[in-house]
């Protein structure tokens, strides 16, 4: 078309290839949007690639076939100045948004962040791009017409401008539309692309006097326009430098203040309430939930707690269901929303009633090498968490983990003292009722020895006997469950013949007590290896439970019998039974189920003591139990 050297003006080319020109950058950058909005490029460095390739091709195209249309319709400028000039909108625009929030805050101290955010980084710079560069370019365009090109370069320019816009709001609503649905196209793309607008077309107007001031300058529109896109970069990356920092900022405050504050209670509802509160104002979320659960339990317990730091429901999973459970046994955090499959965040992890969430972070809360639980939130967005937010809920979550063990430590501190005063105030009774009533016969012994009353003084005696035995069997159980708690308990282990043992712990409680008790033997028992002393403790222990807890008689069986290499011992009784809630508790150290009026006297040993020797003969013991029907306990131990 034209030779080497000879520079031809926009106004010398044949109108059909200027639209040609116009065409195939419009639809190229249209395009180019769509691709990048519907997948955002993990990498800005491909972006920078596409741009280089056009760029080189466009030198090509104004050295060797159009020299001087530079500046008309060159694809590679309209990429770089869209690429630049939108930065500088973006980063204008993050300034902006930062200043608003931060007054929206300081009225209504609300999250620092707008729902514009929720579209991807990527998402956000290329519309950005686009929406700010089609202006600056309008703007250069005009900058340039005055310089004296062709009048009816105006209309073709706007033409352009306007038909690139419909082109680009047609494409990326659809892009963002297929993404994350029409909701988000109205919510956020639309508004969000009106802002970027207005910003850049500020942007643009100084973009525009600068050229006209610079160019003449400095020699020419090229060099103006390389040095005014570095000064607009220059200041697009302090903008932005400046933009991060002040988020890490408001990060570092909001976790300083969850810090001060969740050391300052001790109460976990309140804890968890202000973790919810405070991390609503750097974290996006629509739900959110602490998961408790670590060590060895075989549950997880789920709080989810509003906006508010109001707790909403509660939930139980078993341990290692749902992706909470991933969280609490691997001790790492599980992430999803970028790229995976929405389909696999499980119900298990969702407030039921509420929508699937498409992204979600779960932090494990870890103390040391202990996972205690873990913080979760979730977005009905995609792609809403990025690397910054899941350090910032990893932070969070290590802060919470020290409240929540500090409020556990005063918990349990807390009981420990009221377990302490109960019973010493239980020992004080046992012993007292006793001591009085031994105090009382020793005076009827006395007067009885000087009437010379054998009948009384026998009588006396033998209560003072029972009394004292009675206070020497507390002592025991209390010292036994000393030793057991601190791990100096033993037993000596010798041949046991059961049967023989339960035949005599059955005679000793058939003479002394009203209530019928059967034995039953089935067939040959082996012989065991145990310490007698104690296996025949914890048969009286089932034995006088049975006695004790049928307070209107009924019938007592021991039935003994053996099968898969173990003996199966079972009490069983037909008295005032165990609720269910009450039967887990049963086997703790002083417990006592003190409902429904109980007047039976008891220390809340007898179950513990036996169950703890039970284990140290290598066997266990379980409970059945209905309210009001009776109870049975089946002891197993190996043969
Ligand atoms: P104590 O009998 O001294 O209170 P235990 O440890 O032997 O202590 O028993 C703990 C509690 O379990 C008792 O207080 C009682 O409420 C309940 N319990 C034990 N055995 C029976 C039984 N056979 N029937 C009903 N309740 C029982």
């Amino acid at each position: 078309m034209t030779a080497l050297g000879r520079r031809t003006s926009a106004a010398e080319m044949p109108k059909g290839a200027l639209w040609l020109r116009w065409a195939v950058s419009a639809i190229a950058l249209s395009v180019l949007c769509f691709l990048v909005v519907l997948h955002p490029p993990a990498r800005p460095g491909y972006l920078l690639l596409f741009a280089a390739a056009m760029i080189l091709a466009d030198v090509f195209f104004m050295v060797r076939v159009a020299p001087g249309a530079y500046f008309s319709f060159s694809p590679a400028f309209l990429f770089v100045y869209f690429l630049i000039a939108g930065s500088t909108g973006a980063a204008l625009l993050t300034a902006v948004a930062h200043l608003g929030a931060w007054g929206v805050q300081l009225a209504r101290k609300r999250t620092l962040q707008s729902p514009s955010y929720a579209l991807s980084d990527a998402s956000q710079h290329v519309l950005a791009a686009l929406a700010g560069g089609g202006l600056v370019f309008v703007a250069l365009r005009i900058s340039v017409l005055f310089r004296g090109l062709p009048r009816a370069l105006v209309p073709a320019t706007f033409t352009f401008a306007a038909g690139y816009f419909i082109a680009f709001a047609i494409l990326a609503s659809a892009a963002v539309w297929l993404r994350s649905g029409s909701q988000d196209v109205r919510r956020h793309l639309w508004p969000t692309t009106v802002l970027w607008t207005a910003i850049s077309f500020l942007v643009s107007i100084p973009f525009a006097l600068t050229m006209r001031i610079v160019a003449p300058a400095i020699g020419g529109f090229v060099l103006a326009a390389v040095f005014t896109f570095a000064v607009l970069a220059g200041i697009s990356v302090i903008l932005r430098l400046n933009a991060k920092l002040q988020s890490g900022n408001s990060d570092l405050k909001a976790i300083n203040s969850i810090g001060t504050l969740i050391t300052a209670t001790l109460e976990p509802s309140e804890i968890f309430g202000i973790i919810a509160r405070e991390s609503r104002r750097v974290l996006l979320w629509d739900g959110f939930f602490i998961a408790l659960g670590g060590g060895d339990e075989s549950e997880i317990e789920m709080i989810f707690l509003s906006e508010q730091g109001e707790e909403l429901a509660r939930r139980r999973l078993p341990r290692g269901a749902g992706l909470t459970g991933r969280a609490i046994d691997s001790g790492e955090v599980v992430h999803y929303g970028q790229g995976e499959d929405e389909q696999e965040i499980e119900d298990d992890d969702t407030f039921r009633g509420r929508r699937r969430p498409k992204s979600l972070v779960i932090a494990p809360m870890r103390f040391g090498d202990d996972v205690m639980g873990a913080i979760c939130v979730q977005s009905y967005k995609p792609d809403v968490y990025g690397v910054s937010q899941i350090q910032l809920l990893q932070t969070i979550a290590g802060q919470a983990a020290i409240a929540v063990r500090n409020a556990q430590l005063f918990q349990s501190e807390k009981q420990a003292t009221s377990e302490r005063d109960e019973f010493l105030s239980l020992v004080t009774h046992e012993i007292k009722n006793p001591l009085t009533s031994i105090k009382g016969y020793a005076s009827l012994v006395e007067e009885s020895a000087l009437a010379g009353d054998q009948e009384a003084l026998r009588e006396g005696l033998s209560v003072i006997r029972g009394e004292t035995a009675k206070i020497l069997r507390l002592t025991e159980d209390l010292l036994d469950a000393s030793k057991m708690s601190a791990g100096r308990f033993s037993v000596e282990l010798d041949d046991v013949d059961l049967a023989m043992l339960v035949k005599q712990v059955a005679k000793k409680y058939s003479d002394t007590v009203g209530h019928a008790i059967d034995v039953e033997l089935d067939g040959v028992l082996p012989s065991i290896k145990g310490d007698p002393v104690r296996l025949s403790q914890v048969v009286e222990n089932l034995v006088s439970n049975a006695v004790k807890y049928s307070p209107d008689g009924g019938k007592i069986t021991i039935s003994l019998r053996s099968g898969g290499g173990r003996v199966h011992l079972r009490v069983k009784d037909e008295g005032q039974g165990i609720a269910p809630d009450k039967q887990p508790l049963l086997f703790q150290r002083f417990y006592r189920v003190e409902e429904g009026g109980q007047t039976v006297k008891g220390t809340g040993l007898g179950l513990f003591i036996s169950r703890e020797i039970i284990q140290m003969h290598g066997g266990t013991i379980h409970l059945e139990s209905t309210l009001g029907e009776g109870s049975c306990f089946t002891v197993e131990l190996p043969a």
